[in-house]
């Protein structure tokens, strides 16, 4: 007798539809912009800089140029040489600190090497930096004073808020420790409550951690880091990673058709956190807006 053919488990997870939410948001944002414009009669004006020829960062600035268009914000783009100097930045950030058409200042990452990144970023005028990488805002997250939340880890918690997640006492793993993604969403996470651990690429067992989450946020740049063995059953799995394979899919950092299987709730890539980034920029250039409105 033959062996009986192997059905597929299928997936059982919900998917948290950042595309949708997202969508969904920018309608609010556009509605806000029209009402502001009309009560106040400037337009929210986003400036982005962008150096270099880096085909990647290009795709991603042009992105956030259309999502602008989309809702009714004023758009600014700034391409530099790839052999810009850092006071050359420094002089461009503060022209465009005092330009009163601009309410948020974007620069896009990475910077090439020579560049001393952390003085650029932190020369935008704090209520500018619609990005949320000024040493203020970052330094702010410990203490819950931001004025502007960066908006990767701000639109993972939108995806949460969103899909009913209760953060409050939750175990949460966040996998990467990078100072624009992974600390920030741990310390946004830590901030409404959850019991947060950070790993990282020296973690030693990433397994013994993530098997513990009950939120598990991955953010690691590392195609299939996580299987579905290392996910603890109903977990809510986000991942944030963007990796481009060989043949050109974009995929994230999880095995998306096995963890499905395990998970109460998980985030497709591309269609989760990638949209709602943007959306969160989009919405931090308008509250940057109000924000000049005595
Ligand atoms: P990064 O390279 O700055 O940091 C990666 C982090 O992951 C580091 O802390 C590193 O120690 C950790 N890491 C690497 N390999 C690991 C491993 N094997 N096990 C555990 N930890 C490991 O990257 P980043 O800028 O934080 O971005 C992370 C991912 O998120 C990338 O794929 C990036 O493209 C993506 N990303 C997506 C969005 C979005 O909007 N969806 C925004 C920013 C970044």
């Amino acid at each position: 007798m033959s062996a009986p053919a192997r059905v597929a488990t299928p997936p059982t997870a919900a998917i948290i539809d950042g595309r949708a939410l997202a969508r969904n948001m920018r309608c609010d944002i556009r509605a806000r912009v029209v009402d502001f414009v009309s009560r106040h009669g400037v337009v929210p004006g986003l400036a982005v800089i962008l150096v270099g020829d880096d085909p990647a960062s290009a795709i991603y600035v042009g992105n956030k140029i259309k999502a602008c268009e989309q809702v009714g914000i004023h758009s600014r783009t700034i391409r530099c040489d790839q052999g810009v100097t850092t006071a050359d930045l420094l002089a461009l950030v503060e022209t465009l600190n005092r330009d009163p058409a601009i309410h948020g200042i974007l620069i896009q990452l990475p910077l090439p090497a020579h560049i001393d990144m952390p003085a650029v970023l932190d020369a935008i005028d704090v209520n500018k930096d619609v990005d949320g990488f000024h040493l203020y805002n970052i330094g702010g997250l410990i203490v819950g004073s931001t004025v502007f939340s960066p908006c990767t880890p701000y639109g993972v918690l939108k995806l949460l808020e969103h899909a009913n997640i209760p953060i409050e006492g939750q175990n949460v793993v966040v996998v990467g420790a990078s100072n624009i993604v992974g600390k920030p969403t741990a310390l946004m996470l830590m901030a409404r409550d959850a019991t947060v651990s950070i790993c990282h690429a020296k973690t030693r067992d990433l397994a013994q951690f993530t098997i513990l989450a009950d939120i598990l946020v991955v953010a690691a740049g590392v195609p299939r880091l996580i299987v579905p063995q290392m996910v603890k059953q109903g977990a809510v799995v986000i991942d944030v990673g963007i990796n481009r394979l060989p043949d050109g899919t974009i995929i994230g950092d999880v095995d998306f058709d096995g963890v499905a299987r395990k998970a109460s709730h998980i985030t497709p890539v591309p269609g989760g956190v990638g949209p709602m980034t943007v959306t969160m920029l989009l919405s931090n250039t308008v509250d940057a807006a109000a924000r000049f409105i005595v």
